[in-house]
């Protein structure tokens, strides 16, 4: 068929003699997409939506096939479904139950099922943020200025940052440690803006990748200022870290807050693309400091005047050096004791002020 005789509707190549029936199919095609353009803003379901039910803070798994691909939150029910086609999971789950409002957790698109067209809704809006809560300049200048409470969904009120983690099984000494550099401003700053580490690159098959940006995701929720609840699960976090650590750090079983601290700011300074350079990465910005040593080799002689003759040789003079570290252990003063507030368990407990005393003495000799 010579070329002027095609026309070409949508992509696809018809012959001009059946102009007619284009037409009309043009039109049909015309209407289904008004229709669903008008559905997409008119969705008769978005009252079904539950948002007390909602919880991003977990592993995004379908809860039947168990997989990790293609996942769907349902927002009626909160639980996860794989694929929105036909025989998929999520498909399946609104048609049994009548569920049919989803969100894909990946591509935070929302669809109606089975329809199985887009929902474009702004009231959708806060639930996109609490999946992916993202942060901007002015955001962050503002976040140690504003004492302002939020409000979650179930009516309690917590101030953004403030808010505890789960213990999901013996992970309180991970926690403690996660919590502690969410508050460090630097840290904080450089991982509430996701484009400061969304395109690092890693070489094909890294295995660390996930440390940065759960991380990343962690600090973004614990900072959230319109979560649905007062408190963060970092149960993706934790899984992050088991894997990356090759299972040296479980959350399953308790291990050493310190070892934990010096494993993870070097994973994520050697992640970020840090090197031995000081101002390599935002974790030896932030933590590297300067200990200069002094030492002296101590001759071994039989008696005091042998040991006196020597010293003077180059061998036995004071030697000093830098030494790089990311964090200084400091005896903590003896404690006074407390009652708790039934006033009879005995805390331990030492008043911040001393510590902060044995900091700056610290820091004065580290000079
Ligand atoms: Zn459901």
């Amino acid at each position: 068929m010579a070329e002027e005789d095609e026309i070409e509707i949508r992509g696809i190549k018809r012959p001009l003699v059946e102009n007619y029936s284009d037409d009309e199919e043009e039109e049909e095609a015309r209407r289904k997409e008004e229709h669903s353009a008008y559905q997409s803003r008119h969705c008769p379901y978005l009252d079904t939506i539950d948002r007390h039910v909602l919880d991003f803070d977990f592993e995004k798994l379908c809860s039947v096939s168990l997989s990790h691909i293609n996942v769907y939150a349902c927002l009626v029910c909160g639980k996860y479904f794989q694929g929105r086609g036909r025989r998929s999971h999520a498909y399946t789950h609104s048609v049994q139950v009548d569920h049919h409002v989803f969100l894909n957790l990946r591509t935070l698109k929302f669809y109606c099922l089975p329809d199985n067209y887009e929902v474009i809704d702004s009231s959708l809006d806060d639930i996109k943020y609490v999946l992916n809560p993202t942060f901007t300049k002015d955001d962050i200048s503002q976040l140690d200025k504003s004492a302002k409470l939020s409000r979650a969904f179930d009516g309690t009120t917590y101030l953004p940052g403030i808010v505890g983690l789960n213990n999901i099984k013996a992970n309180d000494y991970l926690n403690v440690v996660l919590q502690a550099l969410a508050f460090i401003p630097p840290i904080r700053d450089f991982f509430l803006r996701e484009e400061n580490y969304q395109n690092i690159k890693r070489p094909p098959g890294d295995i660390m990748f996930p440390l940065v940006n759960r991380f990343g995701e962690l600090i973004r929720k614990i900072w959230n200022p319109r979560n649905f609840k007062a408190h963060v699960s970092p149960h993706e976090m934790l899984q992050a870290v088991v894997l990356c650590s090759k299972k040296r750090f479980q959350f399953t079983e308790q291990g050493d807050p310190v070892e934990f601290l010096s494993w993870f700011l070097n994973s994520l300074h050697t992640t970020l693309g840090g090197t031995k350079k000081a101002t390599s990465s935002v974790i030896y910005k932030t933590f590297q400091g300067k200990m200069r040593v002094t030492a002296r080799k101590l001759p071994q002689a039989e008696n005091e005047e042998d040991v006196k003759k020597v010293l003077d040789e180059e061998e036995y003079k004071e030697k000093t050096s830098d030494s790089p570290y990311m964090y200084l252990m400091l005896d903590i003063p003896p404690s006074p004791l407390y009652k708790d507030e039934y006033q009879q368990n005995i805390i331990p407990q030492v008043c911040i002020n001393k510590i902060a005393k044995a900091c700056s003495v610290m820091k004065h000799a580290s000079k």
